[in-house]
């Protein structure tokens, strides 16, 4: 029996995750899904509560336990953000799978790995404003973090390839989103709705913008370079639009071991709940001969200024990386309104950076202090 907790069950992720724990399930795993942390949709929670039948559930608001109380009366229900550390403490849990998206998702995952449980990471700003944080955290108690991230899985599949100290570079790659091929003059005037197109990955709307943007991807570097202990200087980005490659691992012989799979999300949730197992559980396959050319480009820098603004923020270190998530969270809510130009959430991050002159040690007070201030900063922001 392995005991599940899935933080942001009613999202992409974890609607996908229940699924591959049905799917396991079915040929003979023994998951149990105890509990269950979503946001705002009780309807698709009380739909996966009824289905799956947690022994407990949180959720954001007063409003929403009440709602949710009504309609099962026996059901324990936590609130708010302390409600999600009290579900990641439930007694038993063997994997908590954190789907949160944004730094809420950071304090989960500290006491998730304190109490020594792995944590199946899809949560990026876990390690991107608390990467520190988390490192500590694993070096005194013990926890485990498998990723859940595509690229990320990859790697770790890559990795198993050879040592560590033979690794050369890490290459993540990256589709490069619906605006690759926009000339550069047309990117102050794509709508949102174009944005929210990407080309092969459905996702969450935030982090649709953040691939149009790269934001994601320099949150993926730092992702890698607390997960698997390599510099930043040898970890690359490479743009490869079919999707189908999901990253590298560059060996000091020469070697290149790849990672390849459709884009579908299930397959690398599959991977962190049995890892290092490979069952069979008939998701989609990958047909070779009928996935085309499978092309690679260097990243432009001139299209993609957010993934520069990100990393040098990862690479100033403290709160800065918490400052740029904060940044372009409220960047993105506002272009997605229509309140901003799709290149005004770049020069957004930036602006906020070179605003942010805290030099504070990083603490959980520090980061919140930060993502406060960012936000106040990136609503006001005029481009
Ligand atoms: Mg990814």
């Amino acid at each position: 029996m392995r005991r599940v907790i899935i933080l942001g069950s009613t999202g992409s992720i974890g609607t996908q995750t229940i699924d591959v724990i049905t799917r396991l399930n079915r040929i003979g795993y023994d998951f149990e899904i105890v509990g269950l942390g979503a946001g705002h949709n009780i309807e698709r929670l009380s739909q996966q509560v009824a289905a799956v039948r947690p022994r407990v559930v949180c959720v954001a608001e007063e409003s929403g336990r009440d709602e949710l109380a009504r309609r099962f009366p026996d059901l324990e229900i936590v609130v708010g953000e302390d409600g999600l550390l009290v579900l990641v403490r439930t007694d038993d849990v063997d994997i908590v799978v954190n789907a949160l998206v944004g730094a809420i998702g950071l304090p989960p995952t500290l006491v998730a790995l304190e109490q020594g449980r792995t944590v199946a990471l899809a949560n990026k700003e876990s390690l991107v404003v608390g990467g520190e944080l988390v490192k500590t955290v694993l070096a005194d108690h013990g926890g485990t973090i498998v990723p859940i991230d595509s690229e990320h899985s990859a790697l770790l599949q890559a990795l198993s390839a050879g040592k560590r100290e033979e690794v050369r570079r890490l290459v993540i790659t990256a589709s490069g989103g619906p605006f690759l091929r926009t000339p550069l003059v047309e990117l102050d005037r794509v709508r949102p709705e174009d944005a929210l197109h990407h080309p092969n990955w459905n996702m969450g709307t935030r982090i649709t913008i953040d691939s149009a943007t790269m934001v994601n991807k320099a949150f993926e570097v730092i992702e890698a370079h607390y997960l698997f202990g390599i510099p930043y200087d040898h970890i690359e980005p490479v743009i490869h639009p079919a999707s189908v490659v999901h990253s590298l691992v560059e060996y000091r012989d020469g070697s290149v071991i790849a990672q390849l799979a459709p884009p579908d999300m299930r397959i690398p949730i599959q991977y962190a709940l049995v890892y290092p197992h490979r069952p069979d559980t008939e998701l989609p396959r990958l047909d070779l001969t009928a996935v085309g050319p499978l092309t690679f480009a260097p990243l432009d820098h001139a299209r993609y200024p957010a993934f520069d603004a990100v990393l040098f923020a990862a690479e100033r270190g403290g709160t800065a990386p918490a400052v740029a998530n904060a940044a372009d969270e409220v960047l993105v809510t506002r272009f997605l309104a229509g309140e901003i130009p799709f290149t005004a959430i770049a020069r957004g991050i930036a602006a906020a950076l070179a605003g942010w002159t805290d030099d504070a040690p990083l603490t959980l007070a520090a980061v919140r202090a930060a993502d406060r201030w960012a936000r106040t900063v990136a609503r006001k922001y005029t481009p």
